[in-house]
């Protein structure tokens, strides 16, 4: 072990596996580690670096923010904050009536998103309905709608009324009755593989809900910001949610959520029921005002669409056996595998100096940032097709070895 894996293994919390390099420095798709090796990023924090590293419209936010006012608590507001909740509010549509609260992460805001449920809900509506395989966060609340049942067993007893259901639209039309409060969707499932949702989904959860009065609540964590090349997943069925959080991309790198809410779910919070210190202070909405401002001015929402079909034409031309197929949408991609071997690719992958994971056992993710171009997406094709081959010749040999054994 080297020293910094000394530290690591003895100081940091253990709830990571090995980290694979200690990263020293970012500039745009790509980060350099203490050996000087330099990595292709297509992780991007995990769809979090929308703009790729030390972006100097990120960098200029948050130093002449830092300058000028970081933080004052809610008992007062600030211009960033103003700004960034009205384009939110503009860029989500939703309306005059909508509203935004801030949080620090994607767990907090669908914390936030739960205790909005419950208020709708009250002792009528003791239902919430969240889907299989869905994965919304790791604070008890988010734990609770997050379906991954090895996840939530060690913390039990969760927040109840919580029921995963699969992702149907007949499997939602059985469980919805007029006791429910909220449904809880991601356009995408990110942590379970990059999952698509069944075509009509959202609109049909949007017309059930409606029905029987429950909230469309809709996690755009990893799916917003412009990530699977329309401003939101939701976007892509035209409908008007009751709610929707974001966390990850909207921040670029700084640790911001929001709940943003549309039309009556907009009157649910009343003064005293819920809060934040950090929430939408000034440093982190200016950021946010500058990330979603370049990708709104640099028309990365088309490029993240464009890049997107350009990287599945590429991935698919590799021709690799080990590849099944192609999942996602934008720049939000899984590529499918045919054994579970995602581990394998991605540490073949790091090795060759590109940064992918493995979102399940057999599907690695990919979600690089907004403003790739040409150059990165090129590269990316020569270090993942070398990678993949890199797996089938580790795979060959581990088969000869068992043969001889
Ligand atoms: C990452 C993620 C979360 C949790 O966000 P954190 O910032 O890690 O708390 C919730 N929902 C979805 C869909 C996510 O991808």
């Amino acid at each position: 072990m080297t020293v910094w894996q000394e530290d690591a293994a003895r100081d940091l919390v253990l709830n990571a596996g090995e980290r694979f390099a200690l990263l020293t420095r970012g500039e745009g798709s790509y980060l350099w580690d203490d050996q000087g090796k330099r990595h292709l990023d297509f992780l991007g924090g995990i769809a979090v670096t929308s703009l790729g590293h030390a972006h100097p419209v990120f960098v200029d936010a948050i130093s002449k923010q830092a300058a000028t006012l970081a933080h004052v608590s809610n008992y007062f507001a600030t211009p960033p904050q103003l700004e960034l909740a009205a384009r939110l509010k503009r860029l989500a549509g939703a309306g005059i009536d909508g509203r935004v609260y801030f949080s620090n992460s994607g767990a907090e805001a669908n914390e936030a998103a739960f205790k909005l449920a419950r208020l709708h809900g009250g002792a009528e509506r003791p239902r919430i309905i969240a889907l299989e395989n869905a994965f919304h966060g790791r604070t008890m609340g988010s734990l609770a709608i997050t379906a991954k049942a090895a996840m939530r067993a060690p913390f039990e007893p969760m927040p109840g009324g919580v029921e995963h259901i699969p992702a149907t639209i007949e499997a939602l039309e059985a469980a919805l009755d007029d006791r429910v409060a909220a449904v809880f969707v991601e356009p995408i499932q990110g942590e379970a593989g990059v999952v698509e949702l069944p075509e009509g989904y959202l609109a049909a959860a949007r017309s059930l809900t409606l029905k029987h009065g429950a909230l469309l609540i809709v996690d755009e964590i990893q799916t917003g910001a412009g990530r699977t090349g329309s401003w939101f997943g939701f976007n892509h069925e035209g409908i008007t949610p009751d709610a929707i959080t974001l966390a990850k991309g909207i921040g670029g790198g700084f640790p911001i959520g929001a709940l943003v809410t549309f039309g009556a779910a907009s009157s649910l919070f009343t003064p005293g029921s819920h809060g934040s210190t950090f929430g939408g202070n000034p440093l982190g909405t200016a950021v946010a005002n500058a990330v979603l401002g370049e990708i709104e001015s640099e028309g990365l929402v088309e490029n993240a669409a464009a890049r997107g079909a350009q990287l599945r034409t590429v991935i698919e031309g590799i021709g690799s056996p080990l590849v099944s197929g192609v999942r996602g949408r934008g720049l939000l991609i899984g590529v499918a595998l045919t054994a579970p071997v995602a581990g394998m690719v991605v540490t073949a992958a790091q090795k060759r100096g590109l940064i992918v994971n493995a979102a399940n056992p057999d599907t690695v993710r990919i979600a690089p940032a907004l403003n790739i171009g040409d150059a990165e997406i090129e590269e990316f094709q020569t270090l993942f097709a070398t990678a993949l081959a890199d797996v089938r010749v580790e795979l060959a040999a581990s088969e000869t070895e068992k043969a001889n054994v």
